[in-house]
């Protein structure tokens, strides 16, 4: 079968807005489809632009309809990124999508339209639910599915050296009734240093430019958490080792054409700078004129592996097998988002709470930064934790995960102290809604699995959320594991 798209004028006339009376989309929606359909003429003449479907910082994402050649209309769903994208971030994310799409559960790409600095790129359609919206009426089959699949998108495209950078609910497109996956938004995508996607090695090059401050080893940043009775405290200090800080000078002014900073405590002082805050839980004056290390911290706060969060240089496909862990966490205890954090600091601070203090001050250590915490805080057992975020244990049984309130402070980029607001450590049950069943096969009031979850499903849990990325499972050995032996 021809399924090619009839590039003619098929759409002229009610391909931007005029055909969609029928359906109610706003305001501000249809006149962006009208600036879209002017700033690219030849999307107008393709597809029918329905509606605007997702919408981002970096992009927005519209339904599309087109004629094909043999008669058949089909719905596409057209990317349109923001015009201020480097053009080789474009490039990259097509290759992602070109080189790995279309399989094993990665979203394909059909077309590209471009004019000027406007980029669409044309995927095929996929309906999908929002897990913020099926999560309580997920049945436990369900989620072994939906994890053994995101699985098998993140082997592939480890293969390639690819690096997604972004794994979260949103960028996993699930149809329920289909029982079809799709991991999608190759928009932050990174490489490894061997990946066979040449245009990630490009953005490499991009990332490391002129201002690279990754050569700064002396300049790597340790992370403090203190945590008193009452409260979680996070800073980012940046000393070394404890010997070398009170013989080391610090010039003031070492930061290139980006640093501002607080240089003004330091500039014309011209006595040794030395630095004693090196475990302790503040920042002294002396670090934060310090130039912060740099490190990819794309992605989302509350998705990030505590390698990321803790500014590691060295990253690799273990960040996004650590975020599946974190889907997995949620879809288990029912609850999205499992982690909400303003900020870095805060979003190392819950991991802590669950995977315990000491456990990630020795998992720091292996991948270089020193984590400190003035309170210790215990490993949780993740059954439990779950059940009883679940409503299947007894509320006596949250007490021990109970949440510290939290005071934090943290360096921003600029060296700059910020405080961030009080975050619960722990989410807040999401409630049922009635309609939530869609497509779903489980009876309401049945258990749907909950009642029988095996010892598996927590021990994967356990292995895709190991603090030491060298020892975290990859998607390829987490999908020989024995949760899925009979998938
Ligand atoms: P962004 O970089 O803005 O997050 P995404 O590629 O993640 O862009 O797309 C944003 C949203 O658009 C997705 O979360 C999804 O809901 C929707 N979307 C993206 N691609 C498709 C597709 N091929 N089919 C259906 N919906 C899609
Ligand atoms: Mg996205
Ligand atoms: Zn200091």
């Amino acid at each position: 079968m021809d399924s090619s798209v009839v590039c003619t004028e098929t759409f002229a006339t009610d391909g931007c807005v005029k055909s969609r009376h029928k359906k109610n989309i706003s305001r501000d929606v249809e006149s962006d489809i009208e600036s879209l359909c002017k700033a690219i003429p030849q999307l107008a003449k393709t597809f029918r632009i329905i509606d605007k479907i997702g919408e981002g910082t970096f992009s927005s994402v519209y339904l599309g309809e087109a004629r094909m050649r043999d008669g058949s209309r089909e719905m596409f769903a057209l990317k349109h990124l923001i015009p201020t994208s480097h053009p080789t971030r474009i490039a990259a994310e097509l290759q992602c999508l070109t080189v790995a799409g279309g399989r094993e559960n990665v979203m394909g790409v059909e077309y590209c339209f471009r004019k000027e600095d406007h980029v669409v790129i044309v995927m095929p359609y996929m309906e999908h639910q929002a897990i913020v919206d099926i999560i309580g009426s997920l049945s436990f089959e369900e989620v072994r599915l939906y994890i053994y699949h995101l699985l098998k998108a993140l082997r592939h495209i480890h293969q390639f050296g690819m690096i997604h950078r972004d794994i979260k609910p949103n960028n996993f497109l699930y149809n329920r009734k289909a029982k079809t996956f799709a991991l999608v938004d190759f928009g932050l995508a990174q490489g490894t240093a061997d990946t066979q996607i040449e245009l990630l090695k490009d953005l490499v090059g991009l990332r490391k430019g002129p201002r690279s401050v990754f050569s700064e080893k002396n300049l790597n940043s340790c992370v403090s958490t203190s945590t008193t009775k009452q409260e979680t405290k996070t800073q980012l200090v940046k000393p070394t080792k404890t010997g070398e800080l009170s013989s080391r000078r610090f010039p003031a002014a070492r930061g290139g054409p980006a640093t501002v900073r607080t240089q003004k405590v330091q500039r014309g002082v011209h006595q040794p700078l030395t630095c004693n805050c090196f475990r302790t839980d503040r920042v002294c004056n002396v670090c934060l004129s310090r130039k912060q290390q740099v490190a990819p911290r794309a992605g989302t706060p509350g998705f990030r592996a505590p390698e990321v969060l803790s500014k590691c240089p060295n990253q690799g496909t273990a960040i996004d097998v650590w975020s599946a862990g974190i889907i997995l966490l949620s879809l288990l205890s029912g609850r999205y988002p499992f982690f909400k954090a303003s900020d870095d600091m805060v979003a190392l601070t819950q991991i802590m709470t669950i995977r315990g203090s000491r456990e990630m001050v020795q998992a720091a250590k292996a991948f270089g930064k020193t984590v400190l915490c003035s309170r210790e805080l215990p490993r949780l057992d993740l059954r439990v934790l779950c059940e009883t975020l679940r409503g299947r244990r007894a509320d006596e049984e949250v007490k021990p995960i109970s949440r510290p309130k939290l005071d934090c402070d943290a360096s921003d980029e600029r060296g700059q102290k910020q405080s961030c607001e009080t975050t619960p450590l722990l989410p807040k049950r999401q409630d049922k809604t009635p309609n939530d069943s869609s497509g779903g096969d489980c009876q309401v009031g049945d258990e749907q699995g909950w009642d029988t979850v095996p010892d598996e499903a927590y021990d994967l849990l356990d292995h895709l959320l190991d603090l030491n990325p060298t020892s975290r499972l990859t998607a390829a050995q987490a999908l020989q594991h024995p949760l899925f032996k009979h998938l």
